[in-house]
């Protein structure tokens, strides 16, 4: 498994789409949430990427095609402090662009609706310290980066997909040549915020692994660019 960042892919007109409002909502929380633990990002898309591997051992089971020849399903990330880059990649399930618009543009999905559910009831209260109890998920990438590129291809699918956000309202969604995708699984790419280059550090990432993700059941590898 690969993880290269630059220089930005080759694809087909990106389509625009405007996140749910609720997301929308979410995104302008975590962005102003001045005082909530911005490290769970990294929790949060480790967590992701590990439930795709198993999502994929589990489809395996009855389809063990999906695997091919890449049967080590593993999690690596890769920094970038010149490109101010953080980079986590997995070879699992990956995801269609039909996927990513229902994944990563609406509000369905289990952990976020039960934070926005308690928010909701908890009278006025911002959320900011909800944000390090929940699994806040995906959108937590926005606490860290100004940009999020998602690349991802569907195990079995010839074709992959770029969803790239700003957090500020939209994402777009484009076709994207074979050659700059995973074979299979999700590159997610953040590109950091002037005040996050600290998860650049190799030796500050790899704490953060350590502490949040000990208990991940798919191997991570860390390492800087260039090495
Ligand atoms: P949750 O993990 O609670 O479902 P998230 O916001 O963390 O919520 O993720 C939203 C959805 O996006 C996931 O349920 C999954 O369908 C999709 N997704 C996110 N990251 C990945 C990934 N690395 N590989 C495949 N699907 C992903
Ligand atoms: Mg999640």
């Amino acid at each position: 498994m690969t993880t290269e960042t630059a220089p930005a892919p080759e694809t087909s007109a990106p389509e625009t789409h405007a996140f749910e409002a609720d997301v929308a909502r979410l995104l302008h929380m975590m962005v102003h949430s001045v005082y909530s633990d911005k490290t769970v990002f990294l929790r949060e898309l480790v967590s992701n990427a590990a439930d795709a591997c198993e999502k994929l051992r589990y489809e395996a089971l009855s389809a063990p095609d999906l695997l091919g020849d890449e049967t080590r399903l593993a999690i690596a990330i890769t920094l970038d402090p010149e490109a101010r880059t953080l980079t986590i990649e997995d070879n699992g399930i990956g995801m269609t662009a039909d996927d990513m618009g229902e994944a990563l543009g609406t509000i369905a999905r289990s952990g976020t609706k039960a934070f926005m559910d308690r928010i909701a009831a908890s009278s006025g209260s911002d959320g900011a310290q909800l944000i390090g109890q929940f699994g806040v998920g995906f959108y937590s990438a926005f606490m860290v980066a100004s940009k999020v590129d998602v690349i991802s291809r569907r195990a079995g699918a010839d074709t992959a997909s770029l969803w790239s956000s700003d957090g500020l309202g939209t994402y777009t969604i484009a076709d994207v040549a074979a050659g700059d995708a995973p074979a299979r699984g999700t590159r997610v790419v953040l590109h950091l915020l002037e005040d996050a280059t600290t998860y650049t550090d190799r030796f500050t990432v790899e704490r953060l692994i350590k502490d949040q993700s000990g208990h991940v059941p798919v191997p991570i590898t860390l390492r800087e660019k260039p090495d």
